[in-house]
């Protein structure tokens, strides 16, 4: 496959690295919705989700941000970076950054995992360690937590799969993870004098099920007052700026410029509109924008066969990259200047739904 040619201020992207005038703007658009947050200061930062396999990871980034970050797992997996998962409330934005490494058990003890758990936690403002609660706290659990000890962010703990957990036995299955993380050093403050044997926690647990969404509210909450205040990173209607969809949009972009060469010049820009997970195929739906409908034209092509060219060699390389099936449409959109205010496209309505 030929490289991608690096992204630029003309390639269209559209949730593009904001500047600061770009973060002024999105502010603004919270604005009314951070009212209501009663004059508090909106919080923004990055949260990493730390958790052994099967713990329910996705199922919870499911719920916090809906369906269409989960449906592109398939593709994350086949990429080797980091997912991330923007969930904007009212009163904070919370961009979610999964881990690779950490999904695979081979990987649990290995030297990578350490590496990137350790330059994952580095770089974010809350850690979000996330344990089968519905389990006694095990050896697994003690590898993370001793790998997060010297961690020097907040850690929330999310006791996940809450509604699995047998009344009876909730007490036995709460102490066990208090005996997790008590003793290990760093984090567990000192009882004060008089007060409960049991040492108050640094890390706050919280019961949640990522199924039923039960206890999640409370858990966004937490995490987000324990982010720094600042305005919104991303669009508050992104759900994902997930590299997956980025690349999608150039390597449609790269067939748009190989086939129309300068008939249509860098007023093009690539909308990834949806990723459907649609069985064994993914099923990706995009808009090009072009600036004139002289342009749409030339695109589009006699009887659509411009199109259908420009969409079958997207396809094709799509398949490549994320090894597998996937079923392209493709629609062309006249939107006059988009380039001259290109923050405009997403209010536009380009994100799809
Ligand atoms: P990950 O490997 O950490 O991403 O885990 P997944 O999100 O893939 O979940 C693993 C399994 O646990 C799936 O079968 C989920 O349906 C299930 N699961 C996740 N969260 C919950 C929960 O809160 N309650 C119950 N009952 N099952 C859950
Ligand atoms: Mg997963």
């Amino acid at each position: 496959m030929t490289p991608l040619p690096p992204p630029d201020a003309e390639s269209g992207q559209l949730l593009p690295i904001p500047d600061p005038a770009e973060s002024a703007r999105l502010l603004a658009a919270v604005s009314a919705a951070a009212d209501e947050a009663a004059g508090q200061a909106f919080r923004s930062g990055f949260v990493a989700l730390i958790g052994r396999p099967n713990v329910g990871k996705s199922t919870l980034l499911n719920q916090l941000v809906g369906e269409k970050v989960a449906i592109t797992s398939p593709v994350a997996q086949t990429t080797r970076n980091r997912l991330r998962a923007i969930l904007t409330t009212a009163a904070a934005q919370l961009v979610l950054l999964d881990t690779p490494g950490i999904h695979k058990p081979h990987h649990l003890l290995g030297e990578r995992l350490v590496k990137t758990a350790r330059s994952t936690i580095g770089d974010v403002d809350v850690v979000l360690l996330l344990v089968d609660g519905s389990q006694p706290a095990g050896r697994g659990d003690g590898y993370i937590v001793d790998l997060l000890r010297h961690c020097r962010v907040p850690v929330h703990v999310a006791l996940n799969k809450h509604d699995l957990v047998d009344p009876a036995q909730a007490e036995d299955l709460l102490a066990s993870y208090h005996q997790l993380l008590e003793g290990r050093g760093d984090f567990a403050t000192p009882t004060p004098p008089g007060q409960d044997p049991q040492p108050p926690l640094a890390w706050p647990l919280h019961p949640v099920s990522a199924l039923t969404g039960d206890g999640t509210a409370d858990l966004v909450e937490a995490l987000s007052a324990a982010l720094p205040p600042g305005p919104p990173l991303y669009p508050p209607d992104a759900v994902s700026d997930q590299p997956e969809q980025l690349l999608m949009a150039e390597l449609i972009r790269e067939q748009v410029l190989r086939h129309t060469r300068e008939e249509v010049p860098h007023s093009v820009a690539v909308s990834i509109d949806r990723v459907v997970d649609d069985g064994p195929r993914t099923a990706v739906l995009a808009t090009v924008l072009v600036e004139r409908s002289s342009q749409k034209g030339i695109l589009i092509g006699k009887g659509g066969q411009m199109l259908r060219t420009i969409g079958s060699g997207a396809r094709q390389q799509m398949e490549k990259v994320f090894s597998g099936p996937v079923y392209l449409e493709l629609f062309v959109k006249v939107v006059p200047g988009w380039r001259r205010n290109a923050a405009r496209l997403a209010e536009l309505g380009y994100r799809g739904d």
